[in-house]
């Protein structure tokens, strides 16, 4: 039965619910009356059910679908201004006893090399990661309780956290790592992780339990109901995402949205994040044999609909993507990318993108400088700021802020000023020039004139080589 409420995964993302929604949804596509209430109810910026949201995935109409369009691009200009928080991802290991189908990494891939990164390792490649600008990571690691103990996770932390290198840091440390138990959460959360992510891959069960055949992550209601012992851990940071191309998109939307509204339902506060990952190539991985992939279109349809339904929930889209869809997509609502990702362990040390350990094929290879330059050409601004999760600012705190729009306060001068941080410190001459007249035009839309004058002040400082200033 379905209960968003429940702790029960089969309950919270009940299959017969899906079934239903994708039923309704079938039924009313071209329900142009219901159609324009739901798009006057997602106006309003307060979200949308996952019934309403999937009648708009369903709904074919071109002048509706330019509406949702519309709509989404306006919403992520109201909520996110023309701020693009970045990071980067950084693979410790890829030990793996898991069988999933779709990623090269799984523990019969015999071939692949394996690799796990020593704490001195981890500190060449976090110096590497700094010298390009990053202050945010995205820490990865396969499932394996004698490689990858909790133990090592939290060392790896520590020591990222630590290194203090010419005018760089890491200042957030994001953790994509099998679900654990609520123990295990508790100890991130002491280790002042900031986001917990973990992708559900595909919310249909009997799917999943086909695409992870052997290993822990076989277990759908231990991995469904990880993000509900994350916040009994006292995490209330949570990204959720599926992998696009396992399964019907349709089914898949339903589910995240069902997910999200899950945890609004019970813990009061819904995913911090959302990523979109499409299924691509790797090393024994070939995305063609999976029968659900989604062309650009859909992604994008999907995309603008994840912005419009969850106004307050960030989306992130990676290297997987290329430049074209990256484009089109922070447009409609992405407002978080990587940018000179390397998806092998230890890459980041090597000159040349080693591909030997590779997670995916990265789409856009460009170096970070190329997509902040890339970025500000199109008007964005490219923000490295962590200021939300050091100021305290996380979970249903953050959540309120963000829906009184009181963020924009924070937001605007943080993005400024580090990116600030970034010119001064990292980026080519060409860059830098671009940036700074960004600067200067982009003071002028900081809402409050005493917020104005302090950032002012701020970005003199770093000029005069201080730094790590946040609202
Ligand atoms: S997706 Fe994660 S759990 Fe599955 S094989 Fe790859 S690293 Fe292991
Ligand atoms: S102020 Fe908070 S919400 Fe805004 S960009 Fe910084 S960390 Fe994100």
């Amino acid at each position: 039965m379905y209960d968003p409420k429940s702790l029960k995964a089969e309950e919270f993302i009940s299959h017969e619910e899906i079934l239903e929604t994708l039923d309704y949804a079938k039924k009313n596509k071209d329900n142009v009356e219901l159609i324009d209430q739901i798009i006057a109810k997602a106006r309003l910026a307060k979200g949308l059910t996952h019934r309403e949201a999937s009648v708009l995935l369903a709904c074919d109409i071109p002048e509706k679908i330019q509406e949702i369009y519309d709509l989404a691009e306006q919403i992520k200009k109201d909520f996110y201004g023309s701020r693009i928080v970045m990071f980067a991802p950084l693979y410790l290991s890829n030990y793996c006893v898991n069988g999933c189908t779709y990623c090269p990494y799984h523990l019969k891939n015999k071939h692949i090399a394996r690799k796990k990164l020593s704490l001195e390792e981890v500190e060449k490649e976090v110096i590497a990661l700094q010298d390009m600008g990053h202050k945010r990571l995205a820490i990865e690691a396969g499932e394996d309780p004698v490689n990858n103990p909790i133990e090592y996770i939290l060392d790896c932390v520590k020591t990222i956290y630590s290194i203090k290198h010419k005018n760089g840091a890491i200042r957030r440390v994001n953790i994509n790592i099998a679900a654990t138990t609520v123990e295990n959460y508790r100890k991130l959360k002491e280790a002042e992780i900031g986001t917990y992510i973990l992708f559900q891959e595909t919310y249909h069960k009997e799917s999943y339990e086909k695409l992870h055949p052997t290993g822990p992550k076989h277990d759908y209601s231990y991995h469904t109901e990880a993000m509900d012992r994350a916040m009994e851990g006292g995490i209330d940071d949570v990204g959720l995402g599926v992998l696009f191309g396992l399964e019907l998109y349709q089914y898949e939307f339903a589910g995240l949205l069902m997910h999200a509204e899950h945890l609004e339902a019970v813990h009061g506060v819904g995913p911090h994040t959302i990523s979109v990952p499409r299924i691509k190539k790797a090393d024994d991985i070939d995305p063609d044999a999976f029968d659900n992939g989604i062309d650009d279109e859909i992604f994008a349809k999907l995309c603008a609909l994840i912005r419009i339904s969850v106004p307050y929930t960030g989306m992130i889209v990676s290297t997987r993507e290329s430049q074209k869809v990256r484009e089109q997509v922070i447009r409609l609502g992405v407002s978080q990318i990587s940018g000179g990702s390397r998806t092998s362990v230890g890459g980041y040390q090597e000159d040349i993108r080693p591909t030997d350990t590779e997670q995916f094929d990265v789409s856009d290879q460009r170096s970070l400088d190329e997509v902040v330059h890339w970025l500000m050409d199109m008007g964005y601004i490219p923000s490295f700021c962590t200021a939300c999760y050091r100021e305290g600012r996380t979970g249903d705190r953050f959540m309120s802020l963000c829906k009184s729009g009181q963020i924009q306060n924070c937001c605007q001068p943080n993005a400024l000023m580090t990116l600030k941080e970034y010119l001064m410190d990292y980026a080519s001459e060409d860059t830098r020039k671009v940036g700074e007249a960004l600067i200067a035009a982009e003071l002028n839309h900081i809402p409050k004139e005493k917020v104005r004058l302090i950032c002012e002040d701020h970005l003199q400082k770093i000029e005069n080589g201080i730094r790590d200033f946040r609202f």
